[in-house]
C-alpha cells in the first residue's frame, strides 16, 4: 500500500480546501470501500481528509416535510431513524439489506453513494479495465459478467453500481448537495451518476473535489407505503444481482401514483420512468404490471451470461407491484 497522510477535517470549508491543494487526497467516510480499495492498490491517495467529524451527522425534517440527511449519517442510523422508517420504509428495508451490521455501523451516506463497482476486473490490477485504466479495454464484455448490466451500458464498460440505498433514494427523486471549492451545488440524484458512454472512468456529475454535504428527499406521501426487495445469490452479506425500489397509490382500482427504480442493472440506480408512463391511471393489476415492466426492460441489451436479469426484473418488479397493490386495497 502506498503511504498516506491522515487529517481529520473539522469544518467544511477546511476538508474542500484540503482536496483542492492536492489532486492525489480523497475524502474517508466509513472507510468500509476506499480503505479496501487502497490495500488492493485501486485507491493510491497521498492524503485523507476524514470527513466524520463534520457538522454533517443529522436527519432533519425540511420545511415542505421532507428530510434533509448529513452526508456523514451512518447506514444504520439512517435505517432505523423514525421518520425514514414511516414515511419512506423502502429505505430502510434497502439499507438494512446491504452489507452487514459492522459494516453498516461504519458506512456514510456520501461513502454509499460513491462506493465504486464490485466488477471483478475492475479490482483486479492484472487485468485490462476501461473505468480503472482508461483506453485498455473492457474484458468483462467477452469475459465473465454474469452481474453485470442489462441496462443503459456501452461496449467500454459494462459495470453495476452496487448501492443498496442509492436505489430507494433514487425512487424518491433524492436531491445530493454538494460543496466545491467553486461554491456549492447540488444535483438531483437521477442526473449524479453520468451515463456510461466512452468515458466510464467518469462516474459523477460531482465537481473535482467536492465534498457531499447533504442528501435531500422530498415529501413523498406515495412513499409512506413502499418496498424494497433485493435477490442475490445467498440470503445476506451479498449484493444484488437485482432489486427493486417501488412505492404505490391505487384509487379505485387504479394506479393513481407510482415509483419504481431498479438496482444491479445499470451503471447507476435506474429509475423505471418508462413503467411508470405505464402504471399510472392504469387497473391496479397483474397486467398492469407486467405490461409496465415489459416497457422498461425493452431497453434491455443483455450479453450471453446475464440473459437471466431481464426475467428476473420483470418478476420482481410485478411481484413487488402486486404486493403492494393489494396491501393498498386492504
Ligand atoms: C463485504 C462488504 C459487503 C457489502 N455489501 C453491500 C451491499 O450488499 N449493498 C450495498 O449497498 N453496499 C454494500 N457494501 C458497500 C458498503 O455499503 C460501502 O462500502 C459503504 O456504503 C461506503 O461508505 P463509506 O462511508 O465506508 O465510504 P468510504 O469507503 O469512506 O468512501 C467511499 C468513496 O466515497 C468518497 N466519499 C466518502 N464520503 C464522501 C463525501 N461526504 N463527499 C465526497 N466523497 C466522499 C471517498 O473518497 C471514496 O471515494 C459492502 C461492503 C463490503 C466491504
Ligand atoms: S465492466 Fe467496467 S469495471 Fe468491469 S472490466 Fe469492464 S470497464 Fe472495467
Amino acid at each position: 500500500m502506498r503511504e498516506f497522510g491522515y487529517q481529520r477535517a473539522h469544518d467544511i470549508n477546511g476538508a474542500v480546501s484540503l482536496l483542492a491543494a492536492d489532486p492525489d487526497a480523497r475524502y474517508l467516510g466509513g472507510g468500509t470501500n476506499l480503505v479496501d480499495l487502497m490495500k488492493t492498490g485501486v485507491e493510491r491517495p497521498a492524503l485523507l481528509v476524514d470527513v466524520r467529524e463534520l457538522p454533517l451527522d443529522r436527519v432533519e425534517p425540511t420545511a415542505d416535510g421532507g428530510l434533509r440527511i448529513g452526508a456523514t449519517v451512518t447506514n444504520s442510523d439512517l435505517a432505523v431513524h423514525p421518520e425514514v422508517r414511516r414515511n419512506y420504509p423502502a429505505l430502510t428495508q434497502a439499507l438494512l439489506a446491504g452489507a452487514s451490521g459492522q459494516l453498516r455501523n461504519m458506512a456514510t451516506v456520501g461513502g454509499n453513494l460513491l462506493q465504486r463497482t464490485r466488477c471483478g476486473y475492475f479490482t483486479d490490477l492484472s487485468q485490462p479495465c476501461n473505468k480503472r485504466a482508461p483506453g485498455t479495454g473492457c474484458p468483462a464484455v467477452t469475459g465473465e459478467h454474469h452481474n453485470h448490466a442489462v441496462l443503459g451500458a456501452s461496449d467500454h464498460c459494462v459495470a453495476v453500481h452496487p448501492s443498496d440505498m442509492g436505489v430507494a433514494l433514487t425512487a424518491f427523486d433524492a436531491v445530493v448537495s454538494y460543496e466545491s471549492a467553486e461554491g456549492p451545488g447540488e444535483v438531483p440524484l437521477s442526473d449524479f451518476y453520468l451515463p456510461v458512454g466512452d468515458t466510464p472512468h467518469r462516474e459523477t456529475a460531482l465537481p473535482a473535489g467536492a465534498l457531499i454535504t447533504h442528501v435531500t428527499l422530498p415529501a413523498a406521501p406515495v412513499a409512506a407505503r413502499s418496498r424494497y426487495r433485493k435477490v442475490r445469490e445467498r440470503a445476506s452479506y451479498a449484493f444484488a444481482i437485482g432489486s427493486v425500489a417501488a412505492a404505490l397509490t391505487v384509487e379505485d382500482g387504479r394506479v393513481r401514483e407510482a415509483r419504481l427504480a431498479l438496482g444491479a442493472v445499470a451503471s447507476r440506480p435506474w429509475r423505471a420512468r418508462a413503467a411508470e408512463a405505464v402504471l399510472v391511471g392504469a387497473p391496479a393489476d397483474g397486467a398492469t404490471f407486467a405490461a409496465a415492466a415489459d416497457a422498461e426492460l425493452a431497453a434491455a441489451r443483455p450479453l450471453p451470461h446475464n440473459g437471466y436479469k431481464v426475467t428476473l426484473m420483470r418478476n420482481l418488479v410485478v411481484s413487488v407491484l402486486t404486493e403492494l397493490a393489494g396491501e393498498d386495497a386492504r
